[in-house]
């Protein structure tokens, strides 16, 4: 296992973040372990939507700066990418996402260099045990090192999007529909974004969790919760168990992590991670809001026994909360329903309908709604099963 470092950070001002991203990576063994002169070098960050710094969706802007800097005092050449949630992916998409996020203006100072190169490549997985290939954007394969640059956040599906998530947003645009429509149990998507983390190899996880988001994250519908912290490590796994350990989060809630105790990445125990700087006892957060959903995979159809299973499938789409667009907040505007891998939604008579025989609820749209207009509901049989607690369902 590697090794994770914890620093505090109160705020974004700028001095304050370079200097805390400094010692973080110092703890670690510092940036020249990581960057080597002339290397290309992607700051893959999470740009999930166009939503503003202070919403805590994507990662902060000073963050990435900053660690563009130090990768600059290596003698690299930072460049900074991702594909924006499952929407199309498009200079308007990016320009729209970079602006929203706070980067258009230090790429505008020439601080920051953004990618605007929409193009897609082919990236061998190898060792993939579910995929083979992926077609990623092009500064994966472009570049010589990848940092990932993560966002503390809970998410309605995954539970967690930290270090063991961020590498999907290196699926281009609305491929990751795809993958949602095709992958559709949590292990398997999980064992999707295991196989990502193997073919792209950052070297580096820097996590942006100055203002983390709780609840049900990882769009609008999360709030934003300041926990003063940057970690860095250099294994995925490792910095999403100090994060779980953070936020009191049990990491078998994670499908990402169940996934990787499963292939031997770590044992099972909180004794995997070594933790420099910050104790994880000095950074705990225990009342931290997780997601509201029960998510079958998550927490419901992996863990129940073999006859349990038999009938799962009868009660699945009564064990998780359904997508359900507000009349009151809906704009028609027609993002969910362009993003949804099942076209389970239509716009009709200014709102989104949701055809709950044909969602596999990936939530998606939930995490795309630029309104928070979509809320999560149970129908009448899953608030009956969690009244009475079947399934091993509260
Ligand atoms: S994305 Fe949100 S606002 Fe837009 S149509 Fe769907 S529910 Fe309505
Ligand atoms: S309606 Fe929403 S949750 Fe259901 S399949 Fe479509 S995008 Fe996923």
């Amino acid at each position: 296992m590697g090794r994770v470092s914890i620093v505090k950070c109160p705020d974004y001002a700028y001095e304050k973040v370079e200097s805390a991203i400094r010692q973080c990576i110092d703890l670690l063994g510092g940036i020249n372990k990581f960057v080597q002169p002339g290397q290309k070098v992607l700051l893959k960050i999470n740009l999930l939507s166009a939503t503003a710094p202070e919403k805590a969706v994507t990662t902060h802007p000073n963050v990435t700066l900053a660690l563009a800097r130090l990768v600059q005092e290596a003698g690299g050449q930072p460049i900074v990418a991702d594909s924006p949630g499952p929407v199309p992916y498009t200079t308007t998409g990016l320009k729209k996402a970079y602006q929203a996020a706070g980067y258009l203006g230090p790429a505008e100072r020439g601080e920051l260099e953004l990618n605007w190169d929409t193009a897609v490549q082919a990236l061998p997985c190898p060792d993939g045990k579910l995929i083979k290939l992926f077609e990623v954007i092009q500064p994966v394969v472009a570049c010589d090192v990848v940092i990932a640059v993560p966002k503390l956040k809970t998410h309605m599906f995954t539970s967690l999007t930290g270090a063991t998530k961020i590498l999907f947003g290196v699926i281009p645009g609305l491929a990751k529909a795809g993958y949602h429509a095709k992958l559709q149990s949590g292990e398997q998507f999980a064992d999707m974004l295991l196989d990502i983390i193997q073919a792209v190899k950052p070297t580096l996880y820097l996590m942006d969790g100055i203002l983390a988001m709780e609840g049900d994250g990882p769009g609008l519908h999360g709030n934003p919760r300041p926990l003063g912290l940057l970690m860095a490590a250099d294994n995925p796994v490792s910095m999403d168990l100090a994060a779980c350990s953070i936020i009191g989060l049990d990491p078998m809630e994670v499908p990402m992590l169940r996934a990787a105790k499963h292939r031997g990445w770590w044992s099972g125990g909180w004794s995997d991670i070594q933790v420099v700087g910050v104790p994880l006892s000095a950074a705990a957060v225990p009342d931290f809001r997780k997601p509201a959903r029960v998510a079958r995979d998550a927490r419901g159809l992996d863990r129940l026994t073999w006859y349990q299973r038999m009938w799962a499938p009868a009660v699945k789409q009564a064990l998780t909360p359904r997508p359900v667009p507000s009349a009151g907040r809906c704009t028609a505007c027609a993002t969910c329903r362009n993003i949804c891998p099942q076209q389970a939604i239509t716009i009709a008579g200014g709102v989104a309908l949701v055809d709950d025989r044909n969602c596999i609820r990936c939530y998606c749209c939930h995490e795309v709604c630029p309104e928070a207009a979509i809320d999560q509901k149970f129908g009448p049989t899953g608030r009956l099963i969690r009244r009475f607690g079947l399934f091993g369902y509260r």
